[in-house]
């Protein structure tokens, strides 16, 4: 389990590792995804270190709004608002989450398939 001290989206919030930043304020932030699965790939990140959705609480639920709601923002600003993308959450290990820090996924750029897989 990989806490706040070490967690690495907690160190990029920090500055400790570098970023692409894209959006930034004082409750998330928005930066390029490091290994990109396609043309626009980022996340968007609370600065509360959630490890995952399962440990979202009630309390977070407008933080949790807030963070869909700019993935929007910046999925058009970023060129995906007319042919789409998609807004990816993987939670725990059966959904491929590798990062102990709740994120967003948004992914666009290109037609993608699905399933997923
Ligand atoms: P997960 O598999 O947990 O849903 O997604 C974690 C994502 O974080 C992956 O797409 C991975 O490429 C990205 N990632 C992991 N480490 C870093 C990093 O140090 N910097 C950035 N920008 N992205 C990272
Ligand atoms: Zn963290």
């Amino acid at each position: 389990m990989m806490s706040e001290e070490t967690c690495i989206f907690c160190k990029i919030i920090k500055g400790e590792i570098p970023s692409k930043k894209i959006y930034e304020d004082d409750e998330i932030l928005a930066f390029n995804d490091i290994n990109p699965t396609a043309p626009i790939h980022f996340l968007v990140i609370p600065k509360k270190h959630i490890p995952d959705l399962i440990e979202a609480r009630l309390e977070d639920v407008p933080l949790l709004g807030k963070l869909v709601f700019y993935a929007r923002c910046l999925a058009a600003e970023q060129g995906c608002g007319e042919k789409g993308f998609r807004l990816v959450i993987n939670c725990k290990s059966h959904g491929g989450q590798t990062v102990d820090h709740l994120h967003l996924h948004i992914i666009g750029g290109r037609q993608l398939s699905w399933p997923p897989g």
